[in-house]
């Protein structure tokens, strides 16, 4: 993976200019005034290069809601926690549904498909507030860690509108309780996550917050280990088939990088060894990724040769 004779300034700037002609298309989402209220016309991308370098184009130092891209920082928790036996109480496998699906869960016996659907991050939510003394804490603290921003923080109007449109939510939380893979108090476990969800940055302090994941495990913003090796090798493959929920396969065609999003229209993924990197775009597609922000992905990756197939 040679970045020799990439000007990746230039590249970003002509995925910016491409993806400005395409304003429009996708839908943002609706669920939450906070989210319903973003400008559909904005995109950001951002580079984090593990020599400390960072690339970035259009509005990649807006801040906006992480949404589910908090799930791969709760997993990294969660296998602190307890390492392996979590796959006991969450599984691997792509799960072909939507990311708030509840349909597997009873044939599953309340173990989910994998830690990246809303049913799976509420069992490895349910994990770290059993793992941890001060959860909330933990998770703020690892971010600004991972990003260098100590200004990272949580939005309460966004957390306290999830709570009051969660019905969905509550239905998945009750229901895997009802098969025991719920430990703590139902509503503790759906706060918790809400906060996640809630988490607000921008496409550069993301960028690096996925570096550990390129660099074997760790953090170069920091220098801290943050997960083993092995354990970073896991969680890519777990983006990679199941980061984009019901669209993993498309991604995987199309983009080829293990990547996690929200529906707030980010998208953040990692080119291993090479680089951690976010992109950023609120219309979505049917499926609930940024439409635009998967065409930059492609783009990228079709300019720069870095897929990983
Ligand atoms: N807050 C959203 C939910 O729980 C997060 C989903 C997502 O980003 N895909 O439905």
């Amino acid at each position: 993976r040679d970045l020799t004779g990439l000007d990746l300034d230039d590249i970003l700037g002509t995925i910016n200019a491409e993806v400005r002609q395409r304003f429009g298309e996708g839908r943002v989402a609706d669920y939450i005034p906070s989210l319903a209220d973003v400008p559909r016309d904005r995109f950001g991308i951002a580079l984090a290069l593990l020599d400390g370098s960072v690339h970035e184009a259009g509005n990649a130092r807006e801040r906006f809601s992480i949404q589910s891209i908090s799930k791969v920082y709760t997993l990294t928790l969660a296998l602190e926690a307890i390492g392996d036996e979590l796959w006991k109480r969450v599984d691997r496998e792509p799960s072909g549904d939507p990311f708030n699906s509840l349909i597997q869960l009873e044939h599953e016996k309340g173990i989910p498909r994998n830690p990246f659907m809303n049913a799976g991050a509420l069992v490895t939510a349910d994990v770290v507030l059993s793992g941890f003394d001060a959860p909330e804490r933990t998770l703020l603290e690892f971010l600004r860690k991972r990003s260098g921003n100590p200004e990272v923080g949580t939005d309460e109007v966004v957390a306290r509108s999830e709570r009051e449109s969660g019905y969905r939510n509550v239905a998945l939380a009750n229901f895997i309780r009802s098969f025991g893979n719920l430990h703590n108090d139902v509503q503790d476990v759906l706060d918790f996550y809400y906060l996640q969800c809630s988490l607000r940055m921008d496409c550069v302090d993301l960028a690096r917050s996925v570096q550990y994941l390129a660099n074997a495990g760790r953090c170069p913003v920091s220098g801290e280990r943050v997960t083993s090796a092995e354990g970073t090798t896991r969680i890519n493959s777990v983006m990679m088939t199941a980061g984009t929920y019901d669209a993993a396969g498309d991604f995987a065609f199309y983009v080829g990088l293990p990547a996690k999003s929200g529906v707030g229209g980010g998208i953040v993924a990692v080119v291993p060894h090479v680089m951690g990197l976010c992109v950023w775009s609120p219309g979505l597609d049917e499926k609930g990724n940024s439409l635009l922000g998967r065409y930059a992905l492609h783009r990228f990756t079709r300019m720069t040769g870095l897929a990983v197939f």
